[in-house]
């Protein structure tokens, strides 16, 4: 709970929110197994998801509701081995997803690759766990950078690619218009909404990738 109190604070201080947008009640339910946890996302959350869920998904958040596998049930119910710091970089990673639900125009129609790459760049999983960094670094090694329409039509590629975009554009036009897109974008033309030449936008991310990733020997 400690961790949870002082994750809603930093990101409350980051993504500039004054308001307590959970009015001082979040509800975390840990499902002690998988059964449970798909339970628990039917009745409490009610919301629609392919059943049976798949091995790699350990949690679900709506609104102030936040449903999570427990990680006593990770050895049978998931992909994951159970590691805190990981753990940490999950509950920053979901409750980005809360905060953002809180403050869009149209979180359903944003892309995919903003959503889930601001929730891993800032949960920093890019920078500390395999599963997120290595897509990128292996992509751009093999010199297999995929389009940003490519990204925006495959959600595989979103999770993959989207902080990348997110981290040069924070790194590039400045954290404020991160908080921008945030707050105003509502469509999956994440690109278009801040720049007027989106194929200038492309080739930039593009070199700034093999500027930062690509080893040269
Ligand atoms: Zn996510």
């Amino acid at each position: 709970m400690k961790e949870v109190k002082e994750c809603i604070y930093e990101l409350s201080k980051k993504l500039v929110v004054k308001e307590d947008i959970f009015k001082k009640n979040i509800n975390i339910y840990l499902a002690p197994n998988r059964n449970e946890f798909e339970y628990l996302i039917l009745n409490i959350l009610k919301i629609n998801i392919k059943m049976p869920t798949n091995k790699g998904r350990i949690a679900q958040p709506q609104r102030t509701d936040l449903i999570l596998l427990c990680p006593s049930a990770y050895g049978t119910d998931s992909i994951y081995k159970y590691n805190f710091d990981d753990y940490k970089r999950l509950l920053i990673h979901e409750m980005v997803h809360m905060f953002h639900e809180h403050l869009s125009v149209d979180m359903e129609n944003i892309a995919r690759w903003f959503s889930e790459g601001i929730a891993i760049y800032l949960s920093k999983q890019n920078e500390d766990e395999d599963e997120f960094k290595t897509p990128v670094i292996d992509g751009v090694l093999d010199n297999k950078i995929p389009t940003i329409e490519d990204i925006n039509n495959d959600i595989m590629l979103s999770y993959d690619w989207g902080w990348s975009i997110v981290k040069y554009i924070d790194e590039t036009y400045g954290f404020d218009v991160v908080l921008n897109i945030v707050r105003n974008c509502g469509s999956d033309d994440v690109i278009g909404f801040i720049s007027d030449d989106k194929g200038g936008f492309e080739n930039n991310w593009r070199n700034w990738l093999l500027d930062t990733y690509k080893i040269i020997d």
